[in-house]
């Protein structure tokens, strides 16, 4: 048994508002067990298969949205419809690879913004998330 990552991630769950239920330990393990990555929806569901965890799509979806709000997950949104959620959510930006469809992270400091744009009234400046889209020359 592994006891220990188990307690840890139901803590990490009820740290940030959520009941840790069996479906969202075993998705959160999935997640969470190898370091930082960005996934899909449909890399989560195919790989939840594998471990015999029965979830469907919908219930993914459900649960990325549900971490990505209590801030466990960071949703980057490359193109409309295509979501990846990092398990990093520390500031940084990302290389797009659009020929393999993956990320990779570029550390915040990295980019420097010379100049925004002053937000619409009654709006403040959250976050900027920079993609940056790259293929092989
Ligand atoms: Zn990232």
């Amino acid at each position: 048994m592994q006891n220990r990552p188990y307690a840890s991630l139901v803590e990490r769950l009820k740290q940030h508002g959520l009941r840790p239920t069996r479906q969202r330990l075993a998705l959160a393990r999935l997640l969470f067990a190898s370091g930082d990555r960005h996934v899909t929806a449909e890399q989560l569901h195919g790989e939840a298969l594998a471990a015999d965890v029965r979830v469907s799509l919908a219930t993914i979806y459900n649960t990325l949205h549900q971490f990505t709000n209590a801030g466990l997950l960071r949703e980057v949104v490359v193109e409309p419809g295509r979501s990846y959620f990092d398990t990093n959510t520390s500031d940084h930006h990302h290389f797009f690879h659009e020929q393999g469809g993956q990320l990779e992270d570029i550390p915040g400091d990295q980019v420097r913004l010379a100049e925004l744009p002053s937000p619409p009234s009654g709006t403040s400046i959250r976050r900027v998330d920079v993609i940056v889209r790259i293929r092989a020359s």
